[in-house]
């Protein structure tokens, strides 16, 4: 990559979340291996957030490698409407065996947010299904994240999200305050009231209530009581509200548990996977839930779920996530996780008399630290990369989800880069 490169993707190129008028200079990464990224300066730098929490098992695996190689050499792709392949069902029978023993119905799509759109149309087809088309609402808790599509947005945090952009076209849903309970101190019971409250006032026109289990990413990297979630539960039993778990970022491991809705011992009614599904190969997610609630919702005029993605179950990506699925399965992950969670805490401990930071949070392998001030990206930016690393922080939010097969010396290396660069911040 030379200099004409950067100056064409500068000029031509959307970045997520960016500016076309003076967008901030790219870091070109040629090749990654493990947990490493290559830039184009020949630099090779650790990545601590797993290309947004995706490459679980590493960059450039050789047995997802092979995987993709053995799939792309037999058949990149086939449509899905009427045709059926191998690489899709063995997937759907790890998912339905992975994920809690009530969700066995699979629907496959090609990114996070487009399973939310799934999921909520699937929660808005089974009320019209049972003659209750006025429960199209959905009820959410502030400070969510679920994707970037319309229906997604309309459920994303109201002051951190795009509503003020289009509120002209986004649905008005119904917001509860966040829980203030964290994961690891006393549950508050009070905690539930504003949510219990809009069930109470709401539930005859709330279709489902849609959240992300445990730990809420995006919008503000918060962890939350299990308590809160089993709450909850009991509050989508007693006003018939279904519960829309969104484990797109929290899914395959990351928290500790194999999906966060595990740490409240709760089953959703329907789950949205995604991210780490490939192994972070390439983009694939899919939306689940029980016989019940798919039959049910085949039972509208139309007689089918009305849905179907042009490149539905592409047999590549299913190849990829089958065998990031089987990687899961041999169950090193539990112990990679662990000891992440563990070095994470003991060496972010010591971040906490910076005057600069805030808050310190560690679940499985997720490492917070908040800031009193958002960062300067320009600045920030360059200075991980110089220490050797790739954290990419929003506002005040410094956080890392690093591959589960970061060795201990990598993770030290990585936590140790993140000290300088903060603790430069505070002087
Ligand atoms: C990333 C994310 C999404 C959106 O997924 P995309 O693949 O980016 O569309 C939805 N929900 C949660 C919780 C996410 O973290």
């Amino acid at each position: 990559m030379n200099e004409s490169d950067f100056n064409f993707d500068k000029e031509h190129i959307w970045h997520p979340y960016t500016s076309l008028i003076n967008p901030l200079p790219c870091i070109g990464v040629t090749s990654a291996e493990g947990v490493h990224l290559t830039l184009s300066d020949g630099r090779q730098i650790i990545d601590g957030m797993s290309s947004w929490w995706s490459t679980i098992h590493g960059y450039n695996n050789p047995r997802l490698n092979q995987a993709a190689k053995d799939q792309i050499d037999n058949m990149s792709h086939v449509m899905f409407g009427g045709i059926t392949h191998p690489s899709a069902i063995a997937l759907c029978r790890k998912l339905v065996d992975m994920t809690a023993p009530s969700l066995d119905r699979v629907f496959i799509s090609d990114s996070g947010s487009v399973a939310v759109e799934v999921a909520i149309k699937m929660a808005i087809q089974y009320w019209v299904a049972k003659g209750q088309s006025q429960k199209s609402r959905l009820l959410t808790i502030e400070h969510g994240y679920h994707g970037d599509t319309f229906a997604a947005m309309s459920v994303c945090d109201p002051v951190n999200g795009m509503h003020e952009l289009f509120n002209q076209v986004l649905k008005k849903q119904l917001f509860a305050q966040a829980p203030q309970s964290r994961f690891d101190q006393p549950w508050q019971e009070s905690d539930i009231d504003s949510l219990r409250q809009l069930f109470v006032e709401h539930h005859h026109e709330a279709a489902a209530i849609i959240l992300e289990p445990i730990v809420q990413g995006a919008g503000g990297m918060r962890i939350y009581h299990p308590n809160y979630l089993k709450a909850v539960r009991t509050l989508c039993d007693e006003f018939d509200v279904l519960l829309i778990c969104d484990e797109i970022a929290t899914g395959f491991g990351r928290t500790g548990k194999l999906f966060a809705y595990e740490h409240a011992n709760i089953e959703p009614d329907i789950l949205c996977v995604g991210k780490a599904l490939t192994g972070g190969y390439m983009s694939l997610a899919a939306t689940m839930t029980s016989q019940v609630i798919g039959e049910t919702i085949c039972r509208t005029q139309a007689g089918v779920f009305m849905h179907g993605p042009t490149f539905m179950a592409n047999p590549l990506a299913c190849a990829v996530a089958n065998e990031s699925l089987a990687i899961l399965q041999e169950n090193k992950w539990q112990q990679q996780v662990a000891a992440i969670e563990e070095q994470l805490a003991h060496s972010f401990s010591r971040f906490k008399s910076l005057s600069v930071v805030a808050d310190i949070r560690v679940l499985g392998a997720i490492g917070v630290i908040e800031l009193h001030q958002a960062v300067d990206m320009a600045t920030i930016q360059h200075a991980f990369v110089d220490n050797g690393v790739w954290v990419r922080p929003f506002g005040k939010l410094v956080y890392i989800m690093p591959p589960y097969v970061i060795s201990p010396k990598q993770l030290e290396e990585l936590t140790t880069a993140i000290y300088q660069v903060i603790s430069q911040l505070s002087t």
